[in-house]
């Protein structure tokens, strides 16, 4: 890296203490952009990237809230506005016992190069609690998302900053969420997105990243001339975004193998079909139960509980042609991906934010596979949140077809607009760099226009 980027990583770390996840994912995309800042001296004059790290507003506030037996509950809650160049804040809200300061910031600095890749008018953020929705009832759920939204309808609004769910954050949640902005408010309008269909919500928004993330690692196999057709898929998570990764993958012939949940994953050596799918929905959005249930019912499939001693993840153990990470951030680490590489993986796309390591992605890159980054694979969500928007404005409702088919052009674009990054500044087949320059240009650009705000 050059002296100045060296500079910049310097005061970045000492002004940013021990948030591990932040500096991972700021260190990766300043690795890439150093090439394009290098060339284009307005980028240094302006402290582009000094101001691209340094969120515009960071807010904090206590959750106060009263669960079923009486008992006052308190958690923190969180909104990070980091960048609003190219239009209000978007990015989700996640609800888990794990989150933190260093998180909420890489997720909302990610979000801001992902929005910019979509080609929608949107800024970054990203916000949530470290309350866990695992365990409690509907009531306390309810009580907790009123109190949440209690404080943060001060600091949101459709022009303004738009939430959207994450990790703990469904459709539910939402639901809970925007009936309280609207009853302190006083006014409908498309402040969140994931809504209900019969209140503004978008068909095709609950299964756009999975969908999307197989548009987008279909166009990777596309460019090498290749289909999903009889290819053996590894899946992580079991939520929003694995569901419809399993589905897409489906759709094109592929034979999803595994899905997992905190508790442990289960391998299908007969394929996780349409039947099998509609299980694990109930499973997951309905009765809120474990993975373990798919093994007691489907005898074709081992249950092997997490061990979070082990130095490996064995889901990431078994011989497939691909891998779709969709539960959490870091959830392949260096030996996983090497066991992946040992046993010929193909093509590895991100469902989950930043779900490999900083020497896991290295591996990844030098093997020359198919390495899809969150950033660019996973905005599908991001996307049709954005055609949310649209629809909200306009008052009007688009069709499904109309919706998969936006999100289908929007992920080829993505694809595309990556792939010709990566050629320009000479990292041909490398989206990682693709991702993080092509996102980064327009951001810089479009602050550049704007002044020093
Ligand atoms: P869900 O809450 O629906 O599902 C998360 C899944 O991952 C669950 O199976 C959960 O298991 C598992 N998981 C979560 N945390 C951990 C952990 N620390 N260790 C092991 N497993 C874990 O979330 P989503 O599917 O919405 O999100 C998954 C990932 O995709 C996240 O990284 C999120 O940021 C990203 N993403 C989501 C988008 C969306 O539209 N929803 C958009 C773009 C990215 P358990 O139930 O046991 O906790």
């Amino acid at each position: 890296m050059s002296a100045n980027i060296d500079n910049v990583m310097q005061g970045f770390e000492a002004k940013n203490p021990g948030q591990t996840e932040f500096l991972q994912a700021v260190r990766e995309v300043v690795e890439s952009v150093n090439i394009a800042i290098e060339k284009n001296k307005k980028y240094q004059d302006a402290k582009i990237l000094e101001r691209m790290v340094e969120p515009e507003r960071v807010l904090m506030f206590r959750v106060p809230w009263l669960d079923d037996d009486g008992n006052f509950q308190i958690n923190r809650g969180y909104r990070i506005e980091m960048n609003s160049a190219i239009g209000p804040y978007k990015g989700g809200l996640r609800f888990h016992p794990s989150v933190n300061m260093s998180i909420l910031k890489f997720l909302a600095f990610e979000q801001v190069l992902k929005n910019s890749l979509t080609t929608l008018p949107m800024g970054g953020g990203k916000g949530g609690s470290d309350f866990n929705p695992k365990g409690k009832s509907n009531n306390e759920v309810m009580k907790f998302c009123q109190s949440f939204m209690t404080e943060l309808c001060r600091h949101i609004g459709p022009n303004t900053d738009v939430p959207a769910g994450d990790i703990g954050v469904g459709g539910r949640e939402i639901g809970f969420l925007f009936g309280q902005y609207k009853r302190i408010r006083n006014e409908f309008t498309g402040v969140l997105t994931g809504k209900g269909r019969n209140w503004g919500g978008s068909l095709i928004r609950t299964e756009a990243t999975g969908y999307g993330v197989v548009y987008f690692a279909a166009e990777m196999l596309k460019a090498n001339g290749q289909t999903f057709e009889g290819k053996k898929c590894l899946i992580s998570g079991s939520g929003n975004v694995a569901q419809y990764t399993v589905e897409k993958l489906l759709d094109l012939k592929g034979t999803p193998l595994t899905v997992s949940d905190s508790g442990g994953y289960i391998f299908d050596e007969a394929g996780i079909d349409r039947n099998k799918l509609q299980f694990i929905m109930d499973l997951k959005n309905n009765r809120r139960g474990r993975i373990s249930e798919y093994a007691e019912k489907f005898s074709s499939a081992v249950y092997t509980p997490a061990d979070k001693t082990a130095e490996f993840n064995p889901l990431w153990n078994h011989p497939a042609d691909c891998a779709f990470p969709c539960a959490t951030q870091n959830e392949i680490n260096g030996k996983d991906a090497q066991n992946l590489l040992d046993n010929k993986i193909a093509l590895v796309c991100e469902g989950a934010n930043m779900p490999t390591t900083a020497d896991g992605a290295e591996k990844f890159i030098e093997s020359k596979i198919l390495y899809g980054p969150s950033k660019a694979a996973n905005a599908g969500g991001v996307a049709v949140s954005g055609l949310e928007m649209s629809q909200n404005s306009l008052r009007y409702s688009w069709t499904r077809e109309e919706v998969d088919s936006r999100l289908h052009t929007i992920m080829k674009d993505i694809h595309k607009s990556c792939m010709e990054a990566a050629e320009t500044y000479g990292k041909k087949g490398n989206y990682v760099d693709g991702a993080n320059i092509a996102g980064f240009i327009k951001v810089a650009d479009s602050m550049l226009d704007q002044g020093l705000v």
